[in-house]
């Protein structure tokens, strides 16, 4: 295995567990808070009159708050994780196999 394709196969493994990690903090449950679905801002002692986020100015008729206990998508982390994955795929996996293919058919 040539040096270059070590750091590749190194680089396309740090980057899936990268990945794995932002799809992992994507998902997310509040567990005692109430928090604002669009940014994750904790609305604890906010006044029930208020409509929308103190943190984002997201709406609360548009976006719900997190119970406790409920799941709710962490928006940053989601973006990172979609960003991460199309590089590992396209960096990494779909050339992975390509050259495994190309080295199995190839005399
Ligand atoms: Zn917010």
């Amino acid at each position: 295995m040539s040096l270059p394709f070590t750091i590749w196969v190194i680089a396309g493994l740090l980057c899936g567990l990268f990945a794995i990690v932002a799809v992992v903090r994507a998902f997310r449950r509040s567990k005692q808070h109430v928090r604002c679905r669009a940014c994750g801002h904790l609305l604890s002692g906010l006044s029930p009159e208020q409509t929308q986020c103190p943190e984002c100015g997201g709406l609360f008729t548009q976006y719900p708050k997190v119970m406790p206990g409920q799941l709710y998508v962490d928006i940053r982390w989601a973006k990172i994780a979609v960003v991460v994955l199309v590089i590992e795929v396209v960096g990494f996996l779909l050339p992975g196999v390509v050259l495994l293919v190309y080295q199995l058919w190839s005399p």
